[in-house]
């Protein structure tokens, strides 16, 4: 059938594309079927849709000209194409030719098919101590997450006869409409409305999990914390994340450690640190003390004349690497005490002392080395 498309749209054949396309929006807002109710509204408007794809296109109207009035048209062509979506654009100022062109030809096939997507990736938060962290322990995480359903296996069917091939696509997925024109054969290829792009229509659904393939639950699991974590690192246990749809992969399932401050030691990448007190006679004359560590107590001496914050390194006693590579040290800070709550006979003894090394004391002030 022959169609004049400057006739459609009502403009001349040396019609700018700026006219064409000012014709096209008071023919589309005339003819809308929203908006038209008269019964051809909708044969008209996809008329006018059909000549301003072609006349907006200048490629498409060069060969338009060359052919005239007596080409066949595009009238199959924009089977697939969703007229909804386009007609929401229509109506106000902000609607946009060139993207309506584009949707008329680009558009309309969306319709990859649906396959198998990989779930979703999980984050669990862990608390543990910094003594678990020292050593290679096993946690029992409970996740909740989405799994496969365990009747149906992912299908969403309740038995393998209510799945049938899609009469519509014949499992493929999309549909293909193809029209002979005078410029030529032109495809288009839309998502199967029947199926959604399955391929497959499920007559009956799966009762445990309403055809989702997907059901949710919580699972415990046992995962092994290599010795050395530190503070916001990252474990990954692949697939072990929510369940893949259609068949696709689990995501995985990311364990973030966070450790609780201990009273006693503070931790600086594989060293530990700590502070330990001494009484200035120890400090003074030298001693052997017992200093905690995370595997026990283990014995360290002071020697004569230690000052107050010096720092003695036990190496080895620190936090495991985490790549195996030996241990880090730990480090004691001692702290001297000055004594508290002196008798009467401390005082004297602490008296002579000063006397003894040249301090002269008065009113708790010392002269003598410093001078004040
Ligand atoms: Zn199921
Ligand atoms: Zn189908």
């Amino acid at each position: 059938m022959a169609k004049d498309y400057y006739q459609i749209m009502g403009v001349s054949k040396n019609a700018s594309k700026e006219e064409i396309k000012k014709a096209y929006k008071k023919l589309a807002k005339q003819y809308h079927p929203d908006l038209n109710k008269s019964p051809d509204a909708a044969e008209k408007f996809k008329e006018i849709n059909e000549a301003a794809a072609v006349l907006g296109d200048d490629k498409k109207r060069e060969q338009y000209d060359r052919f005239g009035t007596t080409a066949e048209g595009f009238a199959g062509g924009f089977q697939g194409f969703d007229f909804s979506d386009f007609m929401e654009n229509i109506g106000g100022f902000g609607f946009d030719f060139e993207n309506i062109f584009e949707n008329l030809f680009g558009g309309s096939f969306r319709g990859r098919r649906q396959g198998p997507r990989r779930g979703s990736d999980l984050l669990y938060e862990l608390e543990m101590t910094l003594g678990e962290a020292a050593e290679c322990v096993d946690k029992v995480l409970i996740i909740p997450r989405l799994e496969e359903c365990t009747k149906c296996h992912g299908r969403g069917a309740e038995s393998n006869a209510d799945i049938e091939t899609c009469s519509t696509c014949h499992g493929h997925g999309y549909v293909q409409h193809t029209r002979r024109t005078a410029f030529g054969v032109f495809a288009t290829t839309t998502t199967c409305r029947d199926c959604g792009g399955e391929g497959k229509i499920i007559k009956k659904a799966c009762s445990m999990c309403d055809g989702e393939g997907l059901i949710r639950k919580t699972r415990k699991l046992k995962v092994k914390i290599p010795a050395g974590i530190d503070e916001g690192e990252r474990l990954r246990i692949s697939r072990e994340g929510e369940a893949g749809e259609k068949g696709g992969p689990s995501g995985d399932l990311y364990v973030r450690v966070h450790i609780q401050a201990h009273e006693r030691f503070e931790r600086q990448g594989n060293d530990l640190y700590s502070q330990i007190p001494i009484s200035f006679v120890q400090a003074a004359l030298g001693d052997e003390i017992e200093i905690p560590t995370l595997d026990g107590k283990v014995k360290m001496k002071i020697p004569p004349e230690t000052q107050t914050n010096t720092v003695f390194k036990l190496r080895g006693k620190g936090m495991p690497s985490l790549h195996g590579d030996g241990k880090g040290d730990l480090k004691v800070t001692v702290v001297v005490e000055t004594p508290t709550k002196l008798n009467k006979k401390e005082k004297e003894l602490l008296e002579q002392f000063a006397k003894l090394r040249g301090e002269k004391i008065k009113a708790g002030k010392i002269f003598g080395k410093w001078k004040f």
